[in-house]
């Protein structure tokens, strides 16, 4: 069984996130979506909104499921004896700090084995942080973030 977890802030979710969701779907017997709780990073959406939100997401995915983690992605790994850890990439940038970010899990705990999936080109553009500033501004992000999403910052920016 491979078995792996897909960590990330989502806040909001975006359709970039939602292509790596279906592409590991197809890889990994059971992909588990984690949506991370980190007390330093300010979230927009709380953590209960983000969960709720990729709950609603993933229903097309029958092996695909999600859970808040609020520890260390290695330890809350470790409890779940899933070794795999997936991560999207958008570019160079992404790359080198997707890089630091596996080196620095690979030393906590040389088990974990990180997977990068290259976007698809499509989705290349699209980053949490410039979606929220776009919708702050009442600018139009449905091609961006599934129509869940569009309402939710509606919703918050209205
Ligand atoms: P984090 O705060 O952990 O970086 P994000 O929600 O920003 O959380 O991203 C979660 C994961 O999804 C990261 O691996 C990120 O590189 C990837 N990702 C974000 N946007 C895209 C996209 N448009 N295409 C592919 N991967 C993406």
């Amino acid at each position: 069984m491979l078995h792996a977890v897909f960590p990330g802030s989502f806040d909001p979710p975006t359709l970039g996130h939602l292509n790596i969701i279906e592409r590991g779907s197809s890889i990994f017997d059971k992909l588990l979506v984690v949506v991370a709780v980190n007390p330093r990073k300010k979230y927009f959406f709380s953590d209960e909104e983000r969960k709720a939100m990729m709950l609603e997401l993933i229903k097309p995915w029958k092996n695909v499921s999600v859970e808040i983690c609020d520890t260390l992605i290695v330890d809350f790994m470790r409890r779940r004896n899933i070794r795999i850890l997936l991560r999207g990439v958008r570019g160079v940038d992404d790359f080198s700090y997707e890089f630091e970010l596996s080196m620095m899990n690979k030393s906590l705990d040389s088990n974990i084995e990180t997977v990068f999936m290259t976007t698809d080109p499509e989705y290349f553009v699209l980053r949490s942080s410039t979606i929220k500033e776009l919708a702050s501004f009442h600018g139009n992000v449905s091609g961006m973030v599934p129509p869940l999403v569009v309402e939710a910052l509606k919703a918050r920016f209205a």
